[in-house]
């Protein structure tokens, strides 16, 4: 995959996607494939906005049945199968545990009772049936759970992925099918024959010429909506979500508990050796550019997980912290939990198509919707490609056979520790043996980046070359995820060029 914007000023294009996030990577990916000429820009890099800042789960959302929101569920749970199947390498399978304790705002009947549903509703997608478990069960598990008023508590299986990962492994496997793709290149007016864009590496003006234009900007959406002339309502009511990262604390599976101040579910998950603690949920008019974790997010998280775990968290132990903007649509008044991940495609005057909401797991699902609506606006007859399609690092064989026999190839060909090796397959699934060819050329790029992760050197010379990674950001937040949890490496000067 390389930056070419050169490229984005030839011809005319089917349809370009403003917007590089999930959203928008799943729509170029399921228009190329359906032989359409395809061109994405990102005004940052890829997955810089909400798709790299989300609770890194590919869910049903079991809170989602609270609000009756039964479709999307049904249809999240099947995109998740698809997932697993499609992206083995990133997306994996996780047990959550669910504690239930006296005089809850959601009683353990109520919570026993969707977890029935959830397993109906998922089909033969079922990763493993819900169960029950008893107080002792926990008790011997969770040591450091709390047991007061701790009367039962079940256990059912959901997904977790890396969210910037996943996202660029889309965008890479639309990329390599023949989609042009540029980060650093931003809509600046958006016409009816094209948009005018800026180069924001090069420094050019250029101007992208398409027969259909797709706003897929996530929060960004009704800022981009006015870029075309559009003054009309807007589509959005974004909500703010904070998450806090701490070290390890031994936790086996996930838990999705019930906020003591508001009764809100929020989640502990294990994921990449760390605890994530997320997330809040405030309205929030603040830029997407400018959002900011404020004291009372972190408070508000750090008092959530000491209401249920032992030893407390203190901000002492927070490692890192980001927020990020859910582009959630005006659907219903109230209570922001309650604003659905429902999507919406908006056509304005000119043309523009816009995208509103949704969410993370459904984005395959929510392409397929969105081109066979560009299809049938350019006139074609074209069917949808990607429900078995599998992702650009995706093995050609069972995940569970693929695994150890990479592992144990990256160990004795490159002589990489288990830990490194296990790392790289992960994170690159087959495409870990080309960041491990850069260890012939120099073997110092075998070398940790920092001593107690696993990521090496080599990750970021494949990522310049391969991944169009640009930034400091785009190699430390996104291809890799180090400055999540060492933001002093952010400042530092690293050898990545
Ligand atoms: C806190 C939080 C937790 C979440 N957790 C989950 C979860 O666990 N599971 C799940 O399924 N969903 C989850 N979601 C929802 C999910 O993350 C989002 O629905 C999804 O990432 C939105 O992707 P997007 O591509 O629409 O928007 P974004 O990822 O925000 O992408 C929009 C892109 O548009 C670009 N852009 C903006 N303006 C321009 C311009 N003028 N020119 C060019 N480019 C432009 C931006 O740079 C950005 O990269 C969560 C959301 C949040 C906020």
């Amino acid at each position: 995959m390389k930056r070419m914007p050169e490229a984005l000023a030839e011809g005319v294009f089917d349809l370009l996607v403003i917007g590089g996030g999930i959203t928008g990577a799943g729509v170029a990916l399921d228009a190329v494939t359906r032989g359409l000429r395809v061109a994405l820009i990102d005004k940052g890099d890829f997955a810089g906005g909400t798709s790299s800042l989300s609770s890194k789960l590919v869910h049903g959302g079991l809170r989602y049945l609270e609000h009756g929101d039964f479709r999307l569920v049904y249809e999240a749970l099947h995109e998740r199968g698809r997932l697993l199947r499609n992206a083995p390498h990133l997306v994996r399978p996780l047990r959550f545990v669910l504690p239930f304790y006296e005089k809850a705002r959601v009683p353990a009947w109520k919570f026993r009772l969707g977890l029935v549903l959830y397993d109906i509703l998922a089909g033969a997608g079922n990763l493993q049936r819900s169960r029950a478990s008893t107080p002792s069960r926990l008790r011997q598990e969770f040591p450091h759970l709390s047991r007061k008023h701790l009367r039962a508590g079940a256990e059912y299986y959901d997904a977790q992925m890396d969210d910037a990962r996943l996202c660029l492994e889309v965008l890479r496997t639309a990329a390599l099918r023949g989609a042009v793709v540029a980060n650093y290149v931003e809509a600046t007016t958006v016409e009816k024959n094209g948009v005018q864009a800026c180069d924001r590496v090069g420094g050019g003006a250029l101007f992208v010429t398409a027969k259909q234009i797709l706003n897929a900007t996530g929060p960004w959406s009704d800022a981009v909506r006015r870029l075309a002339g559009d003054d009309g309502e807007p589509l959005l009511r974004p909500t703010k979500g904070v998450h806090l990262l701490a070290a390890h604390r031994g936790l086996s599976a996930a838990f999705l508990l019930l906020h003591p101040a508001d009764g809100r579910v929020f989640f502990v998950i294990p994921w990449l050796n760390k605890t994530l603690l997320g997330t809040t949920d405030t309205l929030c008019d603040d830029s997407p550019d400018d959002l900011r974790v404020l004291p009372s997010d972190i408070e508000y998280l750090l008092s959530g997980y000491n209401k249920y775990f032992d030893p407390p968290l203190s901000e002492s132990d927070v490692l890192g912290a980001f927020a990020g903007l859910r582009p959630l649509i005006r659907a219903r008044p109230g209570d922001p939990s309650a604003l659905s991940r429902e999507f919406q495609l908006h056509a304005s005057p000119s043309g523009l198509l816009t995208v509103a909401g949704g969410k993370y797991t459904t984005y395959r699902h929510m392409a397929e919707i969105i081109v066979d609506r560009v299809v049938q606006n350019l006139g074609l007859a074209r069917r949808c490609r990607t429900r078995a399609f599998p992702l650009d690092g995706a093995p050609r064989q069972p995940w569970s056979s693929f695994f150890p026999a990479m592992k144990n190839d990256l160990t004795r060909r490159c002589r990489l520790d288990e830990e490194t090796a296990s790392h790289l397959v992960s994170r690159y699934g087959r495409r870990a043996v080309e960041v491990a060819d850069y260890l012939d050329r120099d073997p110092a790029l075998g070398h940790r980046v920092v001593a107690e992760e696993p990521d090496i050197f080599a990750e970021f010379a494949y990522q310049r070359d391969r991944e169009m990674a640009l930034r400091p950001d785009d190699f430390l937040l996104r291809r890799t995820r180090l400055g999540l949890f060492h933001p002093e490496l952010l400042t530092k000067k690293l050898a990545w060029s």
